[in-house]
């Protein structure tokens, strides 16, 4: 379904943001993968989606904490494929600390990452989608855009922006052919978890499915992790023509948690 199209996707060197290059690529995108990573690992990655799904795959380090390079990370896909077509906003960080101890810089890391990029990248990439008549932009948001938790105080700010974002940019758009949703997934299975369940049920004198299902998916009723691939097949069904009435909208993948 995206055959001669252009997905440029932040912060696609791992977990979700990967899981959807590699959707969007077996679907017959040119891929634009961003995010930090050792060149060898990321050189692994780009060269495997070029050559599973024949596609054309570039990739930019651009630092999505810097405007500038924001613009140049869209106007690379631009000039390298003619258009850019599908933006994905994915890159994001997170710090965990009560308010009166959070760091003014870690605030401003996450709101610069996890909300800012996408407003400049939407700005970017907005008016070559309304010269083609054709665009879709989906940024990865969370449950923390529903709801909250403590401790997260910018990650939870900076994702219910996401949602508010999300929601101006479709009605801005709605009669341009060009929509503008958000995904909310609850806990997504990524190495990152996978690597905290060992010393968590040292810590705890837990077993590993106890760990799993009363620390790390206290909030999700299905006791099971989303998985990337889950939340990447759901942002290329974003990308179909069944979808073309889908905007504005924040759609949850989260076991139920927002439910609750
Ligand atoms: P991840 O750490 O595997 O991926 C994050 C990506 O962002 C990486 O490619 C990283 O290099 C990139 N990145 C970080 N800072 C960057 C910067 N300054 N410039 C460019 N790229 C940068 O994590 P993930 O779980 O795949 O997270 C992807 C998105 O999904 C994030 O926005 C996150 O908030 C969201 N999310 C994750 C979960 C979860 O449980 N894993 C749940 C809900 C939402």
């Amino acid at each position: 379904i995206l055959k001669g199209k252009t997905a440029v996707i932040t912060g696609s060197t791992s977990g979700i943001g990967l899981a959807c290059a590699r959707a969007f690529a077996e679907a017959g995108a040119n891929i634009v993968l961003n995010g930090m990573g050792a060149p060898a690992d990321v050189e692994k990655e780009r060269s495997a989606i070029e050559s599973e799904f024949g596609v054309k795959t570039i990739y930019s380090p651009a630092d999505m904490a810097k405007p500038i390079e924001i613009a140049e990370l869209i106007a690379l896909g631009a000039a390298t494929f003619d258009s850019v077509d599908v933006l994905v906003n994915n890159a994001g960080i997170q710090h965990v600390s009560p308010i009166e101890e959070f760091q003014p810089e870690k605030w401003d890391a996450i709101i610069a990452i996890n909300l800012s990029a996408a407003f400049h990248a939407i700005r970017a990439v907005v008016p070559g989608m309304k010269k083609r008549g054709w665009g879709r932009i989906i940024t990865t948001a969370s449950a923390h855009s529903l709801v909250a938790s403590p401790f997260k105080s910018g990650y939870v700010a900076a994702k219910h922006g996401i949602a508010g974002l999300t929601k101006t940019v479709a009605l801005e758009l709605a009669r341009s052919k060009i929509t503008c949703n958000c995904i909310s997934p609850g806990y997504v299975w990524t190495p990152l978890v996978e690597k905290q369940i060992p010393n968590t049920m040292k810590a705890r004198n837990l077993r590993r499915d106890e760990v799993i299902s009363d620390i790390l998916l206290a909030a999700q009723p299905t006791k099971e992790f989303v998985t990337a691939e889950q939340v990447a097949s759901l942002a290329l069904f974003l990308c179909s023509d069944d979808a073309a009435q889908i905007t504005g909208a924040n759609l949850a993948i989260d076991g139920g948690w927002t439910a609750a």
